[in-house]
């Protein structure tokens, strides 16, 4: 076929006076290119042309966009589902099945094609270059990347429950080292230029406006098997990088292998378990047939309940969120020049760092200058950590604090967009700083809190614009969590709104709105947790299998860890709190009983002095705390401990109080719940969320387990009315918008 026969809309197709091709992949109408059923149409067109032009000697991809591309389109992939239930009803399991495997391979046979074809293709990669996009590139016989700053590549497929299923589990474990190949599919990092090339994933980096030519150059030079378009694998006599699975070698790989993918997700994730068969598997057969088995594998684990949830959950809603659909749409964008942080402590110090680094002009004010100084080194601090792992440069750092201005005067805070205040969490403080701020402030800055306990209603009394108070609550530490909690108080206005929401877009983090209420949302769901394990521990079950517990049901780590984090003595005091306004039943004794013990009787606040419930060893790890096998009148014996029961209550006792914020009108939108509780307390990713989790197992079940627990442990698990309600009607927080569910409730 002629090159000039293509219909080509998402990629421009030239050759040189050398006969090499340059497909120039540039999507009209989108600022990152994706693979669409449209893309791989025009893509087998090139294989096509390629190959049958005898003109033609090879072809480079290279990318019309600021980056490669961020690989396939999961909203077609979820697509896919939708369809494989829609085939089942209509033709039956068996049809469907086929049908689904078939689809869901398309991608992986395009590239089969791309490599065998008989021509040279090569990849010159700017920019990202993920998922799907990569695997592209592996397929290609040549990839070079460029050393620009931007440029990633990798297959972050795990992190939405999914894995490569296009040819990416092969194709690197052929590339590297068996161990290394299973590590970087496990994490799904995203990998710079330079190091690609260190590990073999790309054969050459050059400067960004030299790929295209030097990959043409290889095309060119023709030197080797693979420029005469033959991947080293389809070569006879391929030998794989760590030798053949079943042989001393690959017997020292695989058991430790296994161990550590059981260490590092628990089993809770399928698709690790798929990456770990594909590549054990495959690696054992030639390529066409590792292919299809790792299609096999793809096609169970895209139907999967995790890759539903997670996709949902940490692709589309995290987008949604991001590109604000909790944005009141009426109000036009805030474009944010100059921001103030009043408190220059732990949590402001990272507010400021967060908004330096997105470029705001920042005005960093504390009670004096030594403390607004402190403040700013830590900029300085972040910034050199940066520098010594060679992802800043000098002049970077410099930049960034040039833009933080640390000072004693609240005058400085004249012309700021945004003034949130990160001071002592004391009412009164905050008051008299509320009074300070508005004094000098123009009558369009917005006020935000970054208080985690006072209601937000109660501090815009203060104010003397409360439609202009709006809580933005941060979560520790500022520069690594994701989640910004925004709260609206009873008069908080929508342009408050707004604003803190263009702010949250502004510094790339993700936003939930919440309504006002005792620990918003997600610390009720961490208060939650961590009382659990604390209840747990005052029955007798040795602290060991409550940590394993939290994690083996998929937390980051277990509830006493996470205590010891957050400080033992700031959890005394918030139950304190809660008893003094409203009310000692809304504590259990227990747990207030173990808090004073540990606080005030042990001196015991956690990480933070060194002792809480673990010990910290001073150059050793920490371990628990011998006392603890103490506090319980009666410990129970392990072999009486049902592991089962400890990872359900971990995980229902968060679950019921995300129910329970969403029938008091907390949260509104299922989507935040789900999100919130991922990027901001680790919940359970494969569940897709506290909401999802609920959903997944079906409300009747979950009711029926809450309820068996409330029997054995308690009110604390009564399942709310919404909750019985949607049991009974067999809704669910996705399928029942919150609001209609919400409406039935009350
Ligand atoms: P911190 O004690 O480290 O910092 C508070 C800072 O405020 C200090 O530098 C102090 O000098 C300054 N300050 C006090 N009074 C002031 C005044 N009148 N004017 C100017 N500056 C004043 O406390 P933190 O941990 O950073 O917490 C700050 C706020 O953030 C609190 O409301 C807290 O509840 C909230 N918060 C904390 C966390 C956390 O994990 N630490 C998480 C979310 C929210």
């Amino acid at each position: 076929m002629e090159a000039t026969l293509m219909n080509l809309t998402h990629f421009r197709f030239e050759t040189d006076s050398d006969g090499i091709a340059l497909a120039t992949w540039d999507m009209p109408g989108r600022s990152m290119n994706v693979i669409t059923p449209e893309v791989m149409a025009e893509l087998a067109q090139i294989i096509e042309t390629v190959a049958g032009d005898g003109a033609i000697k090879g072809c480079v991809i290279a990318s019309g966009k600021d980056a490669f591309s961020g690989g396939a389109d999961l909203t077609m992939l979820q697509g896919l589902g939708v369809e494989y239930a829609r085939l089942r009803t209509a033709k039956g399991e068996e049809e469907a099945m086929r049908v689904f495997f078939e689809e869901s391979r398309r991608l992986s046979l395009l590239y089969r094609q791309l490599e065998t074809c008989g021509k040279p293709f090569a990849a010159a990669i700017h920019g990202v270059c993920l998922g799907g996009a990569f695997e592209l590139a592996l397929a290609c016989h040549f990839r070079i990347a460029s050393d620009d700053d931007k440029t990633r590549v990798g297959l972050p497929e795990i992190k939405v429950g999914l894995f490569p299923g296009a040819g990416g589990t092969q194709r690197v474990a052929r590339l590297m080292q068996t161990g290394d190949a299973l590590q970087m599919l496990f994490k799904g990092e995203q990998i710079r230029g330079l190091m690609a090339r260190n590990m073999g994933l790309v054969h050459a980096v050059a400067p960004k406006d030299e790929i295209v030519a030097k990959a043409k150059e290889w095309i060119k030079a023709g030197e080797g098997s693979a420029a005469k378009g033959v991947q080293p694998w389809d070569e006879k006599g391929f030998k794989l990088p760590s030798n053949k699975v079943h042989s001393p070698a690959g017997m020292q790989i695989w058991p430790p292998a296994n161990a550590i993918y059981r260490r590092e997700t628990q089993g809770n994730y399928p698709a690790a378990q798929a990456i770990l068969s594909a590549v054990y598997e495959g690696l054992q057969l030639p390529m066409d047939l590792a292919l299809k088995v790792e299609s096999r594998y793809f096609a169970k684990i895209l139907r999967s309940k995790e890759a539903a949830a997670m996709i949902r959950t940490l692709f589309i809603s995290m987008q949604e969120l991001n590109k604000g659909a909790r944005r009141p749409s009426d109000v036009p964008p805030t474009k944010l020049k100059k921001v103030g942080v009043v408190g220059a402590g732990f949590m402001g110090a990272g507010i400021a760092y967060v908004s330096a680094l997105a470029g705001l002009n920042v005005v960093l004010v504390d009670r004096d200058q030594e403390a607004a100084d402190k403040g700013r080194d830590y900029s300085h601090k972040l910034m050199s950590g940066q520098i010594m792992k060679g992802r800043a440069k000098t002049a970077d750092r410099d930049a960034l604090l040039a833009r933080i201005k640390a000072t004693a005067d609240y005058a400085e805070l004249k012309g700021c967009d945004l003034v949130v205040e990160a001071v002592f969490e004391d009412p009164k403080v905050k008051a008299e700083v509320i009074a300070k701020v508005e004094a000098v402030i123009g009558p369009k800055t917005i006020f935000g809190s970054n208080t985690s306990t006072l209601p937000i209603s109660g501090l815009a009394q203060s104010s003397k614009r409360p439609n202009q108070f709006v809580g933005v609550h941060f979560f520790s530490p500022v520069e690594k969590m994701l989640l910004v909690e925004i709260i609206m108080g009873k008069k908080t206005g929508k342009r408050a709104l707004a604003v803190a929401l263009d702010f949250v877009r502004a510094i790339k983090k993700t936003p939930i709105v919440v309504n006002d209420a005792r620990g918003f949302y997600a610390n009720r769901c961490v208060g939650a947790y961590i009382r659990e394990g604390h209840l747990m521990l005052m029955e007798g079950v040795p602290p060991a299998m409550i940590e394993a517990a939290g994690k083996q049901a998929g937390m980051p780590v277990g509830p006493l860890s996470l205590n010891d984090e957050v400080a033992l003595d700031l959890a005394l005091r918030i139950v304190k709190a809660t008893k003094a306004q409203v009310g000692a039943d809304a504590v259990d004794p227990q747990q207030e009983k173990l808090l004073t013990f540990m606080v005030e009787d042990k001196g015991r606040a956690g990480r933070k002095n060194g002792k809480g419930f673990y010990d910290y060893p001073e150059g050793g790890e920490k371990r628990l705390w011998q006392g603890l096998s103490d506090i319980a009148p009666k410990p129970l014996r392990p072999e009486d401990v049902d592991m089962a029961e400890l990872k359900n209550r971990l995980l229902v006792a968060q679950a019921l109080e995300a129910a329970r914020s969403v029938e008091e009108k907390v949260v509104t939108d299922p989507r935040e719940a789900d999100v919130g509780s991922i990027i901001g307390f680790g919940f359970a990713p494969f569940t897709g969320g506290t909401l999802s989790y609920i959903d997944g197992m079906g409300a009747k079940a979950f009711v029926d387990l809450a309820a068996s627990l409330q029997k054995k442990h308690g009110e604390r698990f009564k399942p709310p009315r919404l909750l019985r309600r949607m049991a009974k009607d067999g809704g669910s927080f996705y399928a029942a918008p919150a609001k209609a569910a919400q409406a039935k409730a009350a």
